[in-house]
């Protein structure tokens, strides 16, 4: 029997006494009152009641899994039915060593996921026929919408209109005109190929196959385009396109797409790897991350994001996306499909499924049907007048889930699991008798011959090399081993809060009822899920103190989206048109800024004052200011700079008043849990980062879920879905609302929805303790690091809330020591860096977390304080600015132990700072596989897929 809370929470009664002994307080109680505002206080418990232990957790969310049924989806629609290779299962989706990694920022310990990242973009990029891709959007819905985005900034067709082809997937089509509403963008679905001309646009979206299964011609249309000047795009299925003429030769200046087929269960909607490959001309203004090749300092090939400087946490309102949290591990897993399989393994795949769809078409042919379209890879959608409903009734009783295109089309999809029996099966809904032997195996293609792939895809011998599973196993493991995650180290990145991620918490996602369900199955298949979606809600409404939660966003950033989205309807409805500023303290994160712009508001930022706090003055001048045209306040609580501040209540009111909303940054809902609520204190909206404060595993950068939580005047403007309007059990209205879909999935990425939701019923009311640990932890390492390196900011009692930011500014003024040498020098003591640079540069911001034991907090303090006994040498003139061990940090092993030593430090210094292993209580020692990264090099000599042999055997 293992209770849970003990397991979770690092520190223990002892540690928790010495802690405090060191903070200063006689108990926690004591120290949790001088840190929250009495103003904001919330003294009941949660009521939420624990389980006894991880069993009766499991055995009640099995209960769950059961109410869900896995039925054989045939339904497509960009979600199909896929064989994760066990090795890839095992290895990569459950592995802490990969999934509980954080997004490469600090690629020096990062190059075994940014490897896989590489390996993602080159098949992507070879796929699609593009120069590059990046390293994962969010799903293919929002990828779209990015795309017109994109072509929106780089056209040069003055007017406001995008043309979609009918042909997208509808939740592509949804998503995009959600996103176009905002921005004054005029959406116009169509079939391109008659109705484009008409229309002076933007830019276009092509399909490519269409949803109903047809493969179009699109090289005319595509000129045509080009030529009137639009940016021309396609949404394109990674399978199909090992066997057709990829997008990038027919004339597409931009592909998107889903990786889900790549190996990645549906999920019931996701998380998945949504993907955009684009010409070299458009590379600079390519959203999201992107992997990069550079050179370390010892002139060595080394891997790190690359462009940073589009991203929104540096251009802010400016940036060409908010995306943040991506869907790393998908693409990892994605990636790893098309290494493990390679291209001749992925073109037999996509034969097999084509060669079955052939025979079911021409079964059904054969037998009086008829088809919507001539040509196909693995759907086809038939004319059945009056019949959709009975045909859809006879194929469940058959097993099989069909798409009910409308009373008069019903549509199947076929895939990698799709076996000759399914086949049959299905032409049984259909009233055709037919046996395995029967079908005609050898039917002809359906991809139109003019666009027959040609030529050889995937050459680079990556994708040659781990095609056995002892092969595969290896080169997973050699990539987890050069990367540091949580499975290693503590990492104290302020604001992303890097908790342990259970096991028990990730073990249902993998189970059959949460990974097969098709997100448009019929909705008492998906039983489990709704109650398990409704008890997530209800926890995080006592959490919270709002009234409702949308779950589809999949990041944070969504999430700010969706809830800006919904202050925008808001005013609008009641006649408040010009209601348009969105109000901005400067230390918020980037996203914010980012998502404001893209609801269509305009941001106006509010300063800050000497203790970090927002500047009331400021915030009442800027209301004034703008008057009846704010539109909203967005502030994140406690704040960036880690400090309750006590001026919130007021700034709720003054904002308020106006006449806005009040949007609440929930990321830092870690130090409020169980100690004070948002929707309490006044604030009308906020989202929140189940991949921080709830537990989903980072993934090395993805996959995230940002829910979006309300206040009852809000909660009619959550996030919709066009296929999902009503709630199965009630019949009231689904995810449904006033402004449409913000992800391709009704419920996001619910497959990982089970991991917060094991956390909340095994923890219940003792989140709370969580929190006040959190925020114990935090006050012990800014005590114990504070005569070393000063603390930026604190509150009104000197304490600071989950997380407090070190100073190095000064230090570099008088030392030249920059906050990077200091976060490259902790690589050599075997630590992931704290975050950098945020919110304030310069600076070093540390967020422990509850998780982490005494002796981890205190071999991170150790290791701070040794360096800053380092940085003081440095000062002192012992060793000079530009040679010794922080500036030349991280040191790799063949540089420690190479002939040549000319530094003036010993080697022993260099390797292992904190002690020899096995000396000094050191047991292992992390070895970075390169040295420091010379960024800048990789972003003058652009190269962002797998490098040529020829440049590997130099
Ligand atoms: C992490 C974070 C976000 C963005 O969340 P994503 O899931 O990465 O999109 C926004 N605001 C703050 C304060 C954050 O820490």
């Amino acid at each position: 029997m293992t209770d849970f809370a003990p397991r979770h929470l690092g520190p223990d009664d002892d540690a928790v006494a010495r802690m405090l002994e060191v903070v200063g307080y006689p108990s926690l109680d004591a120290m949790v009152d001088a840190v929250v505002p009495e103003s904001i206080r919330r003294r009941e418990p949660l009521a939420l009641t624990p389980v006894p232990d991880e069993s009766a957790a499991l055995a009640r969310v099995r209960a769950l899994a059961d109410r869900n049924t896995v039925v054989t989806s045939l339904i497509g629609g960009g979600y199909y039915g896929t064989v994760t290779p066990n090795v890839i299962l095992r290895n990569v989706l459950e592995n802490p060593a990969w999934y509980t990694a954080y997004t490469p920022y600090q690629p020096e310990i990062s190059q075994g996921r940014l490897e896989a990242l590489l390996n993602f973009q080159t098949m992507v990029a070879e796929l699609t026929g593009l120069d590059l891709a990046n390293a994962s959007l969010l799903d293919e819905a929002t990828a779209a919408a990015e795309a017109m985005t994109l072509a929106r900034r780089r056209s040069k067709v003055a007017g406001a209109t995008f043309f979609v082809d009918a042909e997208c997937h509808p939740q592509v089509i949804e998503v995009v005109e959600t996103r176009a509403e905002p921005l004054g963008i005029k959406v116009v679905a169509g079939d391109p190929h008659t109705d484009l001309g008409a229309h002076e646009v933007f830019g276009v979206l092509l399909a490519y196959p269409g949803t109903h299964g047809g493969v179009a011609d699109h090289r005319a249309t595509a000129a045509a385009a080009k030529e009137a000047g639009a940016v021309v795009c396609a949404t394109a299925d990674l399978l199909a396109l090992t066997l057709l003429t990829p997008p990038g030769e027919w004339g597409a200046d931009v592909v998107v797409g889903s990786a889900q087929r790549f190996g990645v269960p549906m999920g019931y909607g996701g998380p998945h790897a949504g993907f955009m490959a684009v010409s070299d001309d458009l590379k600079r203004s390519l959203p999201g991350r992107l992997v990069g090749v550079s050179v370390d300092a010892q002139g060595d090939r080394a891997l790190r994001l690359a462009l940073q400087t589009r991203e929104q946490h540096i251009r802010r309102e400016k940036a060409t996306s908010n995306i943040c949290t991506a869907q790393v591990l998908l693409a990892v897993m994605a990636a790893m499909y098309a290494t493990y399989h390679g291209p001749d393994g992925l073109r037999a795949i996509a034969d097999r499924v084509q060669r079955l769809t052939a025979a079911a078409r021409g079964a059904l042919v054969a037998n009086g049907f008829r088809t919507t379209a001539d040509t196909f890879f693995d759907t086809v959608t038939l004319r059945v007048p009056g019949d959709a409903d009975r045909i859809v009734a006879a194929a469940l009783a058959e097993g099989l889930n069909l798409r009910r295109v409308s009373a008069d089309e019903v549509g199947f999809s076929l895939d990698e699991t799709t076996t000759p029996e399914v086949v049959v099966r299905l032409l049984a809904a259909f009233g055709i008798a037919a046996t395995v032997d029967e079908l005609d195996l050898g039917a002809p293609s359906g991809l139109p011959a003019a666009l027959r792939r040609t030529g050889d895809v995937l050459t680079h011998p990556t994708f040659h090399r781990y095609h056995s599973e002892t092969e595969m196993m290896r080169y997973l493991r050699r990539l987890a081993d050069m990367d540091l995650a949580l499975d290693r180290t503590m990492i104290p990145l302020g604001s992303c809060t890097m908790k342990l991620n259970a096991a028990a918490e990730m073990i249902p996602i993998t189970w059959p009822e949460f990974a097969h369900l098709h997100p448009f199955a019929p909705a008492d298949q998906a039983a489990g899920y709704r109650q398990l979606v409704d008890e997530l809600e209800a926890a995080l409404v006592e959490i919270t103190g709002y009234d409702a939660v949308s779950f589809q966003p999949n990041a944070g950033s969504q999430g700010e989206l969706a809830g800006l989205l919904a202050i925008r309807a808001y005013h609008r409805d009641r006649g408040d048109t010009s209601r348009e500023v969105c109000l901005i303290p400067d230390s918020a994160h980037g996203t914010n800024a980012a998502s404001a712009v893209m609801a269509g508001m305009r941001v106006v930022v509010v300063g800050t004052d000497d203790h970090g706090n927002v500047d009331m003055d400021d915030l009442r001048a800027k209301v004034d200011e703008h008057g009846d045209r704010v539109a909203a306040v967005m502030v994140t609580y406690p704040s960036t700079h880690g400090v309750f501040e006590e001026g919130i209540v007021e700034l709720c009111r003054i904002v308020h008043d106006a006449g806005g909303q009040v949007y609440v940054d929930g990321a830092n809902l870690n130090a409020l849990v169980g100690l004070a609520r948002p929707g309490d204190f006044g604030a009308d909206v906020s989202h929140l980062n189940l991949h921080k404060t709830f537990c989903i595993p980072h993934g090395g950068g993805g996959p995230g879920v940002g829910p979006v939580a309300v206040r009852s005047h809000l909660a009619p403007y959550l996030p919709g879905h066009r296929l999902f309007p009503t709630h199965p059990d009630s019949g009231a209205p689904g995810p449904n609302g006033g402004v449409g879909a913000v992800s391709a999935a009704p419920f996001g990425s619910a497959v990982i929805l089970p991991i917060p939701w094991m956390y909340v019923t095994m923890m219940g009311d003792r989140l709370q303790r969580a929190t006040e640990l959190a925020i114990l932890s935090a006050n012990y390492v800014a005590a114990r690091l504070s005569p070393h390196y000063p603390v930026l900011y604190t509150g009104s009692h000197g304490l600071v809330a989950h997380e407090c930011i070190l100073d190095l500014r000064p230090i570099e003024k008088a030392t030249g020591i920059t906050n990077e040498d200091v976060a490259k020098r902790l690589i050599d003591h075997g630590f992931h860096a704290p975050t950098m640079s945020f919110p304030v540069p310069g600076t070093l911001m540390v967020e422990p977390t509850e998780s982490e034991s005494l002796a981890e907090l205190d071999r991170f303090c150790d290791a701070m304080i040794e360096i800053k006994g380092e940085i003081d040498r440095v000062g002192a003139g012992e060793w000079p600015a530009d040679d010794n061990p922080l500036v030349n940090a991280p040191h790799t092993a063949p540089v420690v132990g190479g002939d040549d030593w000319d530094h003036p430090y010993p080697r022993s210094l260099a390797g292992w700072p904190g002690g020899r292993p096995g000396h000094d209580g050191v047991e292992w020692k992390y070895w970075p596989p390169v040295g420091r990264i010379d960024g800048g090099y990789g972003d003058r000599n652009l190269v962002c897929s797998c490098p040529p042999v020829e440049d590997l055997a130099e």
